[in-house]
């Protein structure tokens, strides 16, 4: 069994025009189950004046609206718990997942025990791909606390792989289970890995000669999937590094990179890709970029149709010599400034709500971001509004608590500058300056 290539060879190389067919076939069940159970895509068909039976190809899906985290957010609002975008009674409901947004509320993510046991062979399918055996120990190093990546170790483990349940515990520890377990396939963030393998060597530990692991499987930041970021850790390592995709609003992983390791897979027979114009909302062609569309086909829960990720990615022209149909695609980054500093998403709105919120500031900001030994940093710069400059001291702690409260990590430095020194701008604000890449 180890020796076969795929986890489930039918799906995954189905010639496209079946594989078309069956994601058809799936929408508009899917759209019409949708319509029938979750009150929020009633009311948003309806305004389009859109019905779930007009669909008769999988391009008329165009007609129909748009959903996004806002719209999540908002109506999960609306009622108690889960808002009305859920589609099945709360009993049927097994799982939940929750990731901070922008303006603090967590989204939750629901899961039926049906969705929740396709995640997990969506993620043993994603695994199988990346080279992961039976014969393998994996440790699982990813969030367990309500993280959606936390339950991707049982797909790991219904692959027939040796599981370790490490979660994010401090890098000394995950060396200590990685010298003593001896596994061979570890899953972090690309920075996190550089980190821990740096930390190894200082420990006088070296990853290559005294370590087990030979695949790492990276997610949640662009890294992965960059050349020099990819080869720099590889070479760390001595293992080979594969990227993954996903997002808590559908799956953990929904994507991930085969052997050839050019572009991810997803899993399409779960989720409908488009590729548009963010701003025109139109199609964009094979091999350009554009704003990243999803539409799960048999989510139960919560379903989401069109669904705009924020994130900017090229969907690859070319059929994958890797024999498995599933379109691959490229992610070049997030539309908005979202700033990743260990795993975490930090928005710079996250910045501006703890900055315009404190008394004896002036409101504005700057925020820097960099590399430091690899791993991302952030500085903000702040003014002490008149007649607080002397207070600039706890002013700077005060901001540095509220953004680690707010968003989960720290800024590196926060700089208490006098009142009027900060740029003001009178077209759309940018207030992020990277240095990464000499943009602001
Ligand atoms: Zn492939």
């Amino acid at each position: 069994m180890a020796d076969r290539k795929y986890w489930e060879e039918e799906l995954e190389t189905l010639p496209r025009p079946k594989l078309e067919q069956l994601q058809l076939q799936r929408l508009q069940e899917h759209l019409e189950y949708a319509y029938q159970r979750s009150p929020y895509y009633r009311e948003a068909f309806d305004k389009a004046g859109v019905k779930p039976a007009a669909l008769r190809h999988l391009e008329d899906l165009s007609a129909f609206p748009f959903t996004d985290k806002k719209i999540q957010r908002d109506r999960q609002l609306l009622l108690p718990d889960l808002g009305d975008m859920v589609a099945v009674p709360e009993e049927q409901i097994v799982f939940v997942s929750a990731s901070s947004g922008s303006t603090g509320v967590p989204t939750l993510s629901p899961f039926t025990k049906r969705d929740f046991d396709d995640f997990q062979n969506v993620e043993s399918r994603l695994f199988w791909s990346a080279g992961m055996r039976p014969k393998d120990r994996y440790v699982h190093a990813l969030n367990f606390s309500l993280f959606v990546g936390g339950p991707d170790v049982i797909g790991a483990q219904n692959l027939g792989a040796l599981c370790i349940w490490a979660g994010t515990v401090p890098s000394d520890r995950l060396l200590y289970i990685m010298k003593e377990f001896k596994p061979t396939i570890t899953w972090t963030t690309p920075s996190y890995a550089w980190h821990l393998g740096e930390s190894a060597l200082k420990q006088g530990i070296d990853p290559r000669r005294d370590l087990h692991i030979r695949k790492i499987i990276v997610a949640g930041e662009p890294g992965g999937s960059i050349p020099a970021t990819r080869s720099a850790i590889e070479e760390l390592w001595g293992a080979e590094l594969f990227d993954f995709y996903g997002l808590s609003d559908i799956f953990g992983a929904c994507a991930g990179m085969c052997p050839e390791k050019n572009g991810l897979h997803l899993a399409e027979d779960h989720i409908l890709l488009e590729v548009l114009d963010p701003d025109t909302q139109e199609p964009v062609p094979d091999g350009q970029p554009g704003e990243m569309v999803l539409t799960t086909l048999q989510k139960q829960a919560r379903p989401m149709i069109r669904f705009r990720t924020g994130d900017i990615v090229t969907r690859l022209p070319e059929p994958c010599p890797c024999g498995r149909t599933h379109s691959r695609f490229e992610v070049q980054g997030r539309i908005d400034d979202m700033i990743i500093v260990s795993g975490v998403n930090v928005f710079p709105s996250d910045i501006e709500y703890v900055v315009r919120g404190m008394e004896g500031l002036t409101g504005e900001y700057r925020i820097t971001v960099y590399e430091e030994k690899r791993l991302l940093r952030f500085d903000v710069e702040v003014e002490a509004a008149e007649g607080h400059e002397a207070h600039a001291e706890i002013l700077s702690e005060t901001v540095i608590e509220r953004i680690k409260l707010r968003s989960g990590v720290r800024p590196k430095h926060v700089r208490v500058l006098e009142s009027g020194t900060l740029p003001r701008a009178t077209h759309k604000a940018r207030r992020v300056v990277d240095l990464r890449t000499g943009t602001n």
